[in-house]
């Protein structure tokens, strides 16, 4: 069939920007234009002109509405009006009729610039989308706010506004959220739900990588929940809503199930017994020393079992009163605090950054 290869060859050739653009020009007074790839029953009309299409403008069909005339698509289209008339058979001094579709040959297009539209790809989100148009992942989201963020689908028809600013990153936080990746030593529990801060993600990939290089042949660990992209409220959770929590699982004696395929992987509970103190101590002593930590929670017995390691490596008394709560009692002060719950992970926080000030806001625990 003859008209499938020339709208194809327009799709793949003439102007391929055109060819994934569904352009709605404005609203109300505006025409519908609808483009070669946009899989419409195009008439013959349109076929027959393929070959007609100047400077690289491939033709379009527009639906007149109310109050289209001939002037008003000469000057939004740039198309000579002779040519509009021409082409659609309109004698001198005819306006088109409501509702008819029109052909012509736009040598601009006014307005698709604000509109583009992208369709989401394999392995997409909204951040790499946002990066790639140089745009907020904040205006896409709002752009797209029929589109669930969280769960951006293959072939979702995303609304580019391309004539707004770039992004910066007092308003942007396209600097600001990042995703942690699965990575040596360590596995992610829930990937959707890896998305924080970059000073937390990347404080926190230090520590592992750090860790896991010091005990290649240690059991890989598991990171649990960090945030949903942008954060907000997360099931299971008080915190983890501003990209600034993660739960880190213990180096432990008896690992279970730490293999990828297994669904089962949980955290498991640490005893003073079980926990694996100089692979657990090692890690959080690479997180305080990043000077980013606000605090990590920490049950106290097991802070007990790290203190006993940590002194017998000769870490300094002062040192130990700062970190520790333990043998202080609960209650006390210190950068790891005891919270129900955390036998089976410890929580870390990050405090907010200079740069990250307007964003920021500490939510409790
Ligand atoms: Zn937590």
């Amino acid at each position: 069939m003859s008209r499938n290869k020339k709208s194809s060859r327009w799709g793949e050739g003439l102007l391929p920007g055109l060819a994934v653009l569904m352009v709605l020009l404005g609203a109300g007074r505006a025409e519908a234009i609808l483009t070669p790839n946009a899989q419409h029953d195009f008439s013959e009309r349109i076929m027959d002109v393929a070959s007609w299409a100047v400077d690289g403008f491939a033709p379009i069909e527009v639906q007149a509405r109310r109050r289209t005339s001939v002037r008003m698509l000469a000057k939004r289209f740039g198309s000579p009006a002779d040519e509009i008339r021409r082409l659609n058979g309109l004698g001198k001094g005819d306006e088109p009729e409501r509702g008819t579709m029109l052909l012509l040959i736009p040598r601009r297009h006014p307005r698709h610039e604000r509109h583009h539209v992208h369709l989401a790809h394999l392995g997409e989100t909204f951040e790499s989308v946002a990066w790639a148009y140089k745009v907020c992942v904040d205006d896409l989201v709002s752009w797209n706010w029929r589109v669930d963020a969280r769960r951006l689908k293959v072939g979702t028809a995303l609304r580019i506004h391309r004539e707004r600013r770039r992004c910066d990153r007092r308003s942007g936080h396209l600097d600001y959220w990042t995703r942690l990746g699965s990575g040596p030593g360590y596995r992610v529990r829930t990937p959707s739900r890896a998305w924080g801060t970059k000073t937390l993600i990347h404080t926190l990939r230090r520590a592992l990588v750090s860790t896991h290089q010091a005990y290649p042949d240690a059991p890989r660990l598991q990171v649990g929940d960090i945030s949903h992209n942008h954060g907000g409220p997360i099931a299971r959770h008080l915190s983890h809503r501003v990209g600034r929590d993660v739960d880190v699982g213990y180096y432990i004696k008896t690992p279970i199930g730490t293999d990828d395929h297994d669904i089962t992987w949980r955290f498991q509970v640490a005893t003073p017994e079980t926990l694996e103190p100089e692979k657990t101590w090692h890690l959080i002593s690479e997180l305080l020393q990043s000077g980013k930590i606000k605090v990590i929670l920490m049950d106290y017995e097991l802070q007990g079992a790290l203190y006993r390691y940590a002194l017998s490596q000769g870490v300094s008394e002062r040192r130990l009163r700062w970190i520790f709560q333990y043998p202080k009692g609960y209650g006390t002060g210190g950068m790891l605090q005891h919270y129900p719950g955390h036998a089976d992970h410890f929580h870390v926080r990050v405090r907010c950054q200079p740069d990250e000030e307007d964003d920021c806001e500490e939510d409790s625990e």
